[in-house]
């Protein structure tokens, strides 16, 4: 149909991917819109120092009807390709506030959480108004919450992301710079960046303390990161041989298997209490 000297390749696969991605789009939309299926996980974040958990990571998860419990590189994608990861990053937003209200309640008033800021989201003009009136209607302390975003989604847009994390950073919030180290970060920039906490991305740690490389590599991002002012957070911390490694090289925080996996809020507050009580 499309005439002459026109060869068109067509698939039954490409056609039945094609469907199946505007489906999964179209459900993904509905579960946004009627808040069904889509939940958050907390993971903690532990203070080396005292052994404290003092953050939370949001990560959220989707109950799918049919294809069961999706973790977010499934549907993330999908929301970013078509032009709704705004209104999944601000369900993200609104829930963890009134989670962090809950927690208050539940005798947790300084936890903090971490929440993650797609890219795109960084190019909104009207994110910062979106999180002051989020934080306000839950009467949240913006220090109680973080932004994390990726190092590329900041390098990106300098000049936009300076301006944002500057406003962000006068509402009183905290703001992580995450995956540190598989992107590609400009030191002269992350020095004019106004950032708290920097997260060393969970490949540098996975082969401590046996790999020498990774081992001075990331001596060498808490050695940086502690000049720029910013503490370091360790991902992906699975043994003990690897806290003590950390523990001994400075690292401020770590988060991680051994700590906890993510879990829902109601399994979170009851691993905060026996903390709380050992
Ligand atoms: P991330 O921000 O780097 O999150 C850490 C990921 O590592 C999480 O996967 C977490 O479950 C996993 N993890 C934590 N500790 C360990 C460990 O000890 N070992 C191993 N093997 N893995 C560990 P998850 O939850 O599947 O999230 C994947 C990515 O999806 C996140 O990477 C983040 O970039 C994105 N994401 C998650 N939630 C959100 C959200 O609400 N909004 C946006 N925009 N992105 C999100
Ligand atoms: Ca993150
Ligand atoms: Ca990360
Ligand atoms: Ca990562």
């Amino acid at each position: 149909s499309s005439g002459r000297n026109n060869l068109h390749f067509f698939s039954r696969h490409l056609k039945n991917k094609a469907t199946f991605e505007l489906q999964l789009e179209e459900e993904l939309h509905l579960a946004l819109s009627r808040d069904n299926g889509l939940f958050l996980t907390y993971q903690p974040i532990l203070d080396l120092r005292n052994g404290q958990v003092v953050k939370l990571e949001a990560l959220v998860r989707w109950q799918h009807p049919q294809l069961g419990l999706l973790p977010p590189d499934r549907f993330i994608g999908v929301a970013e390709a078509n032009g709704f990861i705004a209104e999944l990053d601000a369900w993200v937003l609104r829930r963890a506030c009134q989670d962090l209200a809950i927690l208050a309640g539940e005798g947790f008033p300084d936890l903090r959480v971490a929440v993650n800021c797609s890219a795109l989201n960084l190019c909104r003009d009207d994110l910062v108004d979106e999180v002051k009136h989020t934080l306000q209607a839950h009467d949240i302390h913006p220090r109680r919450l973080e932004l994390e975003v990726t190092e590329n989604a900041l390098m990106s847009n300098v000049n936009q992301a300076l301006y944002l994390l500057e406003c962000m950073r006068s509402l009183g919030l905290c703001i992580s710079i995450d995956d540190f180290g598989t992107g590609y970060s400009s030191l002269a920039y992350l020095k004019r960046l106004p950032l708290d906490t920097l997260k060393i991305d969970r490949s540098f740690i996975m082969d401590l303390p046996g790999s020498h490389a990774d081992m001075e590599i990331v001596q060498a991002i808490i050695g940086m990161a502690h000049t720029l002012h910013l503490q370091v957070v360790a991902e992906g911390v699975e043994s003990r041989e690897q806290l003590d490694f950390l523990k001994s090289h400075g690292c401020d925080f770590i988060q991680g298997y051994l700590i906890s996996r993510p879990q829902r809020l109601d399994g979170i507050t009851d691993f905060l209490r026996q903390q709380q009580g050992s």
